[in-house]
């Protein structure tokens, strides 16, 4: 499917979009192209199709329409629903977050502390999985919010959120949940877990870049959040801009399809990491696989090649697109935060690469991905072993948290 003779094994960071997401996008960039909020006819007919893909993606997640406001993605909902709940409800002062959630839920939660909140995080056990326990003693009836994802961007590990969503619950506080992995990947319905606020991406389930949508709880009381943006009072004035049509249109396309896939998926990916990772382990025992113990996604992979530092690894097995877990912010390094909060050392969060297979992924890719990989690193290791200098120090990771 890719223009380059690379093998993709990066789902988690992004998917393709399918051939029936493109096809059903292409009538509103030139044909239908109106604004969805002009009341004329060409602008009714734009506002159907916002309206039909809204009801498609309700239906997917179990919610009514209502509930479901379009953003720019998971990032912008992750925002604003940390930035709105805590604008609009003052009086509880604690945050309560996943120590592994995304820098999106971390990032305004780092402000939000500087402006007096009290923000406390929920450690993982090392297996990368919530630890519940101590979740009990940390949401408090202080407690305003409590964010936990759906399931980790680098582990795969999947979250308990409907325990902790109860446990909110029982102090009173709201919950979020970033759920921007789970669509497509394993069945996840809203209605189920009992969040007032979710944060979901088109592009990580087949449809476009730079669209998802933020689900508001509705009833009594609604889960009131202040907007992000302000300005033409789109989407109930949670959201303000002109709706990017085809992209919604995609959007509730990929979320139709990955209803219809999601067993067949589920089943076919499951089966190649699987055999991936037995592969891998038959070429190098050695290896730590994280998050293995616990309910993963299907696709995902991750994986620590002792004293091979990752960004290394990426550059030798360039033929492969995976990624590592380090971000490069400021020209420095910082080895990823989830394999820190697991408990593993800076050394050996730096050798982790993250493996994810997705829906166009072919059985022999697992095959290739283990063989190249294994092959790679025992190639790094003689290296390293003839200039025994401090790999580290030399080693310099790009990349952000995807
Ligand atoms: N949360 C998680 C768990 C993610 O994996 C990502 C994507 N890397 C995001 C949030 C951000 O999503 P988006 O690209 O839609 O802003």
């Amino acid at each position: 499917m890719m223009k380059n003779s690379a093998v993709y094994l990066d789902y988690n960071a992004s998917t393709p979009c399918s051939a029936e997401v493109v096809e059903s996008m292409l009538p509103f960039f030139s044909g239908d192209y109106a604004n969805p909020t002009s009341t004329h006819v060409a602008g009714r007919i734009a506002l159907r199709a916002v309206e039909q893909a809204r009801l498609n993606i309700a239906k997917a997640f179990g919610v009514s329409p209502e509930e479901i406001i379009f953003t720019s993605g998971a990032t912008e909902s992750n925002c604003m629903v940390i930035n709105g709940v805590a604008q609009k409800h003052q009086m509880r002062r604690r945050i309560v977050v996943g120590a592994g959630e995304h820098k999106s839920v971390l990032e305004p939660c780092k402000d939000l502390q500087e402006r007096g909140f009290e923000v406390v995080s929920i450690p993982l056990k090392r297996s990368g999985v919530i630890n519940v326990s101590e979740a009990e003693h940390l949401v408090n009836k202080n407690t305003l919010l409590v964010s936990v994802q759906g399931a980790n961007n680098e582990t795969g590990v999947v979250q308990p959120v409907r325990a902790i969503a109860n446990l909110a619950r029982s102090r009173g506080a709201l919950v979020h949940c970033d759920a921007a992995q789970m669509p497509g990947k394993l069945p996840f319905h809203l209605d189920d877990i009992g969040v007032d606020y979710a944060s979901l991406s088109a592009h990580k389930l087949y449809g476009p870049k730079g669209i998802g949508a933020c689900y508001v709880r509705q009833g009594r009381p609604r889960a009131a959040v202040a907007p992000l943006l302000q300005g033409g009072g789109q989407e109930g004035e949670l959201r303000a801009g002109t709706h990017n049509v085809p992209a919604i249109v995609g959007f509730g396309t990929a979320c139709q399809l990955a209803v219809s896939l999601l067993h067949r998926s589920m089943l076919q990916v499951d089966s190649i990491r699987d055999s991936f990772e037995s592969k891998l382990l038959e070429l190098l025992p050695e290896v730590i696989l994280v998050g293995a113990t616990e309910n993963r996604l299907p696709g995902t992979s991750c994986v620590i090649f002792t004293d091979v530092p990752a960004d290394i690894l990426l550059a030798r097995a360039s033929d492969l697109c995976i990624s590592s877990g380090s971000a490069c912010t400021s020209g420095t390094v910082s080895p990823s935060h989830v394999i820190l909060a697991c408990g593993y050392s800076r050394d050996e969060a730096r050798c982790m690469v993250r493996v994810s297979f997705g829906r166009y992924s072919r059985a022999i890719d697992a095959d290739l991905a283990a063989t190249r990989l294994a092959e790679c690193v025992k190639a790094i290791r003689g290296d390293l072993e003839a200039q025994p200098s401090d790999s580290f120090a030399r080693t310099r990771e790009h990349g952000h948290d995807v």
